[in-house]
Protein backbone atom coordinates (compact mmCIF):
# COMPACT_ATOMS: atom_id res chain seq x y z
CA UNK A 1 0.00 0.00 0.00
CA UNK A 2 1.41 3.19 -0.88
CA UNK A 3 1.68 5.49 2.63
CA UNK A 4 -1.23 7.74 1.98
CA UNK A 5 -4.18 7.20 -0.16
CA UNK A 6 -6.71 10.01 -0.75
CA UNK A 7 -10.01 9.10 -0.45
CA UNK A 8 -11.97 8.41 -3.44
CA UNK A 9 -14.53 11.37 -4.45
CA UNK A 10 -18.26 10.31 -4.78
CA UNK A 11 -17.39 6.87 -2.40
CA UNK A 12 -19.16 5.89 0.73
CA UNK A 13 -16.55 6.17 3.31
CA UNK A 14 -16.31 3.89 6.16
CA UNK A 15 -14.45 5.27 9.54
CA UNK A 16 -13.85 2.27 10.73
CA UNK A 17 -13.69 -1.73 9.86
CA UNK A 18 -16.33 -2.60 12.03
CA UNK A 19 -18.71 -0.43 10.15
CA UNK A 20 -17.94 -2.38 6.48
CA UNK A 21 -21.20 -4.57 5.46
CA UNK A 22 -20.16 -8.11 5.16
CA UNK A 23 -19.62 -8.89 1.48
CA UNK A 24 -17.13 -5.69 1.18
CA UNK A 25 -13.44 -6.73 0.79
CA UNK A 26 -10.11 -4.36 -0.29
CA UNK A 27 -8.03 -5.72 -3.21
CA UNK A 28 -5.70 -7.30 -0.71
CA UNK A 29 -8.24 -9.37 0.75
CA UNK A 30 -9.61 -10.89 -2.29
CA UNK A 31 -6.12 -11.32 -3.52
CA UNK A 32 -5.58 -13.47 -0.21
CA UNK A 33 -8.19 -15.76 -1.57
CA UNK A 34 -7.32 -15.73 -5.07
CA UNK A 35 -9.66 -12.98 -6.70
CA UNK A 36 -9.54 -9.84 -7.82
CA UNK A 37 -12.03 -7.16 -8.26
CA UNK A 38 -14.54 -7.28 -10.48
CA UNK A 39 -16.24 -3.93 -10.59
CA UNK A 40 -15.23 -0.60 -9.81
CA UNK A 41 -15.34 0.11 -5.72
CA UNK A 42 -18.08 0.45 -3.55
CA UNK A 43 -17.19 1.97 -0.23
CA UNK A 44 -13.66 2.89 1.25
CA UNK A 45 -12.72 2.28 4.74
CA UNK A 46 -10.15 4.70 6.82
CA UNK A 47 -6.59 3.14 7.64
CA UNK A 48 -3.85 4.31 9.44
CA UNK A 49 -5.71 7.59 10.14
CA UNK A 50 -5.65 8.98 6.72
CA UNK A 51 -5.53 6.83 4.15
CA UNK A 52 -8.89 4.95 2.33
CA UNK A 53 -9.10 1.61 1.23
CA UNK A 54 -10.90 0.93 -1.60
CA UNK A 55 -13.77 -1.84 -1.13
CA UNK A 56 -14.97 -3.92 -3.64
CA UNK A 57 -17.96 -6.70 -3.41
CA UNK A 58 -17.11 -10.08 -3.01
CA UNK A 59 -19.76 -11.38 -5.49
CA UNK A 60 -18.34 -9.75 -8.40
CA UNK A 61 -14.36 -10.27 -7.77
CA UNK A 62 -13.31 -12.69 -10.50
CA UNK A 63 -10.74 -15.45 -10.03
CA UNK A 64 -6.74 -13.88 -10.91
CA UNK A 65 -5.47 -16.83 -13.67
CA UNK A 66 -8.00 -17.35 -16.47
CA UNK A 67 -7.13 -20.49 -17.66
CA UNK A 68 -7.95 -22.24 -21.18
CA UNK A 69 -10.74 -24.35 -21.43
CA UNK A 70 -8.60 -27.22 -21.71
CA UNK A 71 -6.98 -26.53 -18.09
CA UNK A 72 -10.67 -25.53 -16.71
CA UNK A 73 -11.57 -29.23 -17.88
CA UNK A 74 -9.05 -30.69 -15.43
CA UNK A 75 -9.61 -28.20 -12.76
CA UNK A 76 -13.48 -29.48 -12.95
CA UNK A 77 -12.70 -33.21 -13.04
CA UNK A 78 -10.64 -32.97 -10.26
CA UNK A 79 -13.11 -30.58 -8.22
CA UNK A 80 -15.27 -33.56 -9.38
CA UNK A 81 -13.06 -36.27 -8.00
CA UNK A 82 -13.17 -34.90 -4.68
CA UNK A 83 -17.20 -36.08 -4.28
CA UNK A 84 -16.16 -39.71 -5.43
CA UNK A 85 -14.94 -42.40 -3.90
CA UNK A 86 -12.14 -43.74 -5.99
CA UNK A 87 -12.43 -47.28 -4.39
CA UNK A 88 -16.07 -47.73 -4.63
CA UNK A 89 -17.30 -44.87 -6.64
CA UNK A 90 -19.88 -43.54 -4.57
CA UNK A 91 -20.82 -40.22 -4.46
CA UNK A 92 -21.05 -37.47 -1.23
CA UNK A 93 -22.14 -34.04 -1.42
CA UNK A 94 -19.05 -33.09 0.39
CA UNK A 95 -15.63 -33.31 -0.55
CA UNK A 96 -13.96 -36.70 0.08
CA UNK A 97 -10.38 -34.92 1.14
CA UNK A 98 -7.37 -36.86 0.95
CA UNK A 99 -7.02 -40.42 -0.25
CA UNK A 100 -10.66 -39.88 -2.16
CA UNK A 101 -12.13 -43.03 -0.05
CA UNK A 102 -15.93 -42.82 1.39
CA UNK A 103 -16.00 -43.74 4.96
CA UNK A 104 -16.76 -47.58 4.84
CA UNK A 105 -14.13 -47.93 2.26
CA UNK A 106 -11.12 -46.43 4.24
CA UNK A 107 -12.17 -48.52 7.25
CA UNK A 108 -12.33 -51.19 4.52
CA UNK A 109 -8.59 -50.24 3.99
CA UNK A 110 -7.38 -49.84 7.58
CA UNK A 111 -8.83 -53.45 8.33
CA UNK A 112 -7.24 -54.48 5.61
CA UNK A 113 -3.85 -52.81 7.12
CA UNK A 114 -3.82 -55.33 9.77
CA UNK A 115 -4.68 -58.14 8.05
CA UNK A 116 -1.71 -57.59 5.89
CA UNK A 117 0.19 -57.36 9.02
CA UNK A 118 -1.33 -60.20 10.77
CA UNK A 119 -0.14 -62.34 8.23
CA UNK A 120 3.46 -60.79 7.76
CA UNK A 121 3.36 -61.16 11.57
CA UNK A 122 2.23 -65.04 11.28
CA UNK A 123 4.86 -65.59 8.68
CA UNK A 124 7.84 -64.36 11.00
CA UNK A 125 6.07 -66.72 13.66
CA UNK A 126 6.42 -69.71 11.63
CA UNK A 127 9.80 -69.39 10.28
CA UNK A 128 10.95 -68.44 14.01
CA UNK A 129 12.26 -71.81 15.30
CA UNK A 130 12.27 -70.66 18.51
CA UNK A 131 8.73 -69.19 18.52
CA UNK A 132 6.85 -71.90 21.04
CA UNK A 133 3.15 -71.82 22.05
CA UNK A 134 2.29 -72.04 25.57
CA UNK A 135 -1.24 -72.78 26.12
CA UNK A 136 -3.03 -73.76 29.64
CA UNK A 137 -6.35 -75.98 29.11
CA UNK A 138 -9.52 -74.94 31.21
CA UNK A 139 -12.86 -75.76 31.32
CA UNK A 140 -15.21 -73.09 30.33
CA UNK A 141 -15.71 -69.53 32.50
CA UNK A 142 -13.38 -66.88 33.86
CA UNK A 143 -12.94 -68.97 37.15
CA UNK A 144 -12.30 -72.76 35.65
CA UNK A 145 -9.12 -74.21 36.75
CA UNK A 146 -5.93 -74.69 34.72
CA UNK A 147 -5.85 -78.39 34.66
CA UNK A 148 -3.34 -78.96 31.70
CA UNK A 149 -0.25 -76.99 30.22
CA UNK A 150 1.32 -77.36 26.61
CA UNK A 151 4.15 -76.37 24.79
CA UNK A 152 4.09 -76.72 21.07
CA UNK A 153 6.81 -75.36 18.41
CA UNK A 154 5.29 -73.14 15.53
CA UNK A 155 7.58 -74.00 13.16
CA UNK A 156 6.76 -77.33 12.57
CA UNK A 157 3.82 -77.80 14.94
CA UNK A 158 5.60 -80.21 17.13
CA UNK A 159 4.36 -81.17 21.04
CA UNK A 160 7.28 -80.29 22.87
CA UNK A 161 5.29 -80.88 26.20
CA UNK A 162 2.14 -81.65 27.95
CA UNK A 163 1.53 -82.18 31.42
CA UNK A 164 -0.99 -81.82 33.91
CA UNK A 165 -0.96 -78.74 35.77
CA UNK A 166 -1.30 -79.60 39.09
CA UNK A 167 -2.56 -77.67 42.09
CA UNK A 168 -1.61 -74.40 43.38
CA UNK A 169 0.99 -74.48 46.17
CA UNK A 170 1.49 -78.19 45.90
CA UNK A 171 4.71 -80.05 44.55
CA UNK A 172 2.75 -80.94 41.08
CA UNK A 173 2.30 -77.88 39.98
CA UNK A 174 5.96 -76.54 41.47
CA UNK A 175 7.31 -79.27 39.07
CA UNK A 176 5.28 -77.87 36.24
CA UNK A 177 6.11 -74.45 36.80
CA UNK A 178 9.76 -75.71 36.75
CA UNK A 179 9.35 -77.87 34.38
CA UNK A 180 8.59 -74.67 31.94
CA UNK A 181 11.57 -72.38 33.05
CA UNK A 182 13.75 -75.04 31.35
CA UNK A 183 11.50 -75.90 28.16
CA UNK A 184 10.72 -71.99 27.68
CA UNK A 185 14.25 -70.73 28.58
CA UNK A 186 15.90 -68.83 25.33
CA UNK A 187 12.33 -69.32 23.49
CA UNK A 188 10.06 -66.91 22.02
CA UNK A 189 6.38 -67.46 24.08
CA UNK A 190 3.68 -67.13 21.92
CA UNK A 191 -0.14 -66.88 24.38
CA UNK A 192 -3.27 -67.57 23.21
CA UNK A 193 -5.27 -65.15 24.21
CA UNK A 194 -4.86 -61.53 25.18
CA UNK A 195 -8.98 -60.68 25.65
CA UNK A 196 -9.54 -63.88 28.04
CA UNK A 197 -11.16 -66.24 29.94
CA UNK A 198 -8.29 -65.35 32.10
CA UNK A 199 -8.63 -69.40 33.25
CA UNK A 200 -6.37 -69.71 30.42
CA UNK A 201 -3.69 -67.07 30.75
CA UNK A 202 -0.65 -68.75 31.85
CA UNK A 203 -0.40 -66.32 34.85
CA UNK A 204 -3.20 -68.44 36.28
CA UNK A 205 -0.60 -71.14 37.42
CA UNK A 206 1.24 -69.09 39.37
CA UNK A 207 -2.42 -67.31 41.05
CA UNK A 208 -3.55 -68.80 44.28
CA UNK A 209 -6.98 -69.75 43.85
CA UNK A 210 -9.95 -67.17 44.28
CA UNK A 211 -7.32 -64.20 43.71
CA UNK A 212 -7.44 -61.76 40.51
CA UNK A 213 -4.41 -62.28 37.78
CA UNK A 214 -2.10 -59.70 38.64
CA UNK A 215 0.98 -58.66 36.69
CA UNK A 216 2.81 -58.28 40.14
CA UNK A 217 3.42 -61.90 39.56
CA UNK A 218 5.10 -61.40 35.95
CA UNK A 219 8.44 -61.25 37.13
CA UNK A 220 8.19 -64.95 38.91
CA UNK A 221 8.58 -66.40 35.25
CA UNK A 222 10.24 -65.24 32.14
CA UNK A 223 7.04 -66.89 30.22
CA UNK A 224 4.54 -65.33 31.78
CA UNK A 225 4.12 -62.45 29.43
CA UNK A 226 4.19 -63.41 25.50
CA UNK A 227 7.00 -61.85 23.49
CA UNK A 228 6.61 -58.45 22.68
CA UNK A 229 8.06 -56.51 19.88
CA UNK A 230 6.51 -53.19 20.72
CA UNK A 231 3.26 -51.82 22.24
CA UNK A 232 1.55 -53.04 19.11
CA UNK A 233 2.90 -56.38 18.68
CA UNK A 234 3.07 -58.85 21.33
CA UNK A 235 2.47 -62.82 20.51
CA UNK A 236 -0.89 -63.30 20.78
CA UNK A 237 -3.01 -66.16 18.48
CA UNK A 238 -6.26 -64.57 19.39
CA UNK A 239 -4.66 -61.25 18.56
CA UNK A 240 -3.00 -62.11 14.82
CA UNK A 241 -6.47 -64.23 14.23
CA UNK A 242 -9.47 -61.43 15.12
CA UNK A 243 -6.92 -59.11 12.81
CA UNK A 244 -6.68 -61.57 10.14
CA UNK A 245 -10.32 -62.72 10.09
CA UNK A 246 -11.49 -59.14 10.39
CA UNK A 247 -14.51 -59.43 12.02
CA UNK A 248 -16.53 -55.95 13.08
CA UNK A 249 -19.14 -55.18 14.85
CA UNK A 250 -20.70 -53.17 11.68
CA UNK A 251 -19.48 -51.64 8.43
CA UNK A 252 -18.73 -48.17 9.94
CA UNK A 253 -16.03 -49.53 12.18
CA UNK A 254 -12.18 -50.18 11.70
CA UNK A 255 -11.25 -52.45 14.52
CA UNK A 256 -11.38 -56.12 14.19
CA UNK A 257 -13.02 -58.11 17.01
CA UNK A 258 -13.53 -61.62 17.76
CA UNK A 259 -16.76 -62.25 16.52
CA UNK A 260 -19.30 -61.54 18.95
CA UNK A 261 -22.55 -64.10 19.13
CA UNK A 262 -25.07 -62.81 21.64
CA UNK A 263 -26.46 -66.32 22.76
CA UNK A 264 -23.04 -68.17 22.06
CA UNK A 265 -20.39 -66.06 22.85
CA UNK A 266 -17.09 -65.34 21.17
CA UNK A 267 -16.90 -67.61 18.36
CA UNK A 268 -12.88 -68.89 17.69
CA UNK A 269 -11.29 -70.32 15.15
CA UNK A 270 -10.47 -73.16 17.62
CA UNK A 271 -11.70 -74.77 20.30
CA UNK A 272 -10.68 -73.70 24.60
CA UNK A 273 -11.30 -77.01 26.24
CA UNK A 274 -9.13 -79.01 29.16
CA UNK A 275 -6.79 -80.22 26.82
CA UNK A 276 -4.33 -77.86 26.04
CA UNK A 277 -2.23 -79.90 23.74
CA UNK A 278 -5.31 -80.48 21.29
CA UNK A 279 -5.99 -76.70 21.48
CA UNK A 280 -2.44 -75.79 20.85
CA UNK A 281 -2.03 -77.99 17.74
CA UNK A 282 -5.05 -76.46 16.24
CA UNK A 283 -3.57 -72.52 17.10
CA UNK A 284 -0.30 -73.90 15.78
CA UNK A 285 -2.03 -75.15 12.66
CA UNK A 286 -3.85 -71.89 12.43
CA UNK A 287 -1.25 -70.31 12.83
CA UNK A 288 0.44 -71.39 9.71
CA UNK A 289 -2.31 -71.01 7.67
CA UNK A 290 -2.57 -67.38 8.46
CA UNK A 291 1.10 -67.08 7.02
CA UNK A 292 0.24 -68.92 4.27
CA UNK A 293 -2.93 -67.07 3.39
CA UNK A 294 -5.29 -69.98 3.32
CA UNK A 295 -7.22 -69.41 6.89
CA UNK A 296 -10.51 -67.67 5.14
CA UNK A 297 -11.76 -64.06 6.25
CA UNK A 298 -15.14 -62.97 7.10
CA UNK A 299 -17.36 -62.82 4.53
CA UNK A 300 -17.98 -58.67 4.38
CA UNK A 301 -14.32 -58.62 4.68
CA UNK A 302 -14.20 -57.46 1.00
CA UNK A 303 -10.08 -57.13 -0.16
CA UNK A 304 -11.11 -61.04 -0.76
CA UNK A 305 -13.24 -60.54 -3.71
CA UNK A 306 -12.06 -56.63 -4.84
CA UNK A 307 -7.88 -56.61 -4.44
CA UNK A 308 -7.07 -57.32 -1.32
CA UNK A 309 -8.56 -53.83 -0.27
CA UNK A 310 -6.07 -51.73 -2.41
CA UNK A 311 -8.09 -48.95 -4.64
CA UNK A 312 -8.76 -49.65 -8.37
CA UNK A 313 -7.29 -46.61 -9.35
ZN1 LIG B 1 -16.12 -46.14 -1.22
Amino acid sequence: MPSYVPALPDVIRYTWWGDVPEGLFTKTDLDRQGFKPGSDPVGQVLYHGNSYAPLYEAAKAVPKRTCSPAQRAVLDRARELQYQCRRCGVRRHYPLGRGRWCEPCSYTAALYADHAKARQFARELVDDLDAVLLVVGAGPGECASPETIAVIRVHDQELLHAGEAGTYGTAERQAALDRLDKILEGCRVVHETDRGPVSRYPSILVTPPGQPVSSERDSLHTWLRPHRENVGKADCVTRLWRQWFAWTRDECSSMASEPWDWDCGTTLAWEQTTQAAADGQMMAALLQRIADGTEPVWERAAWTVDGHGIPAV
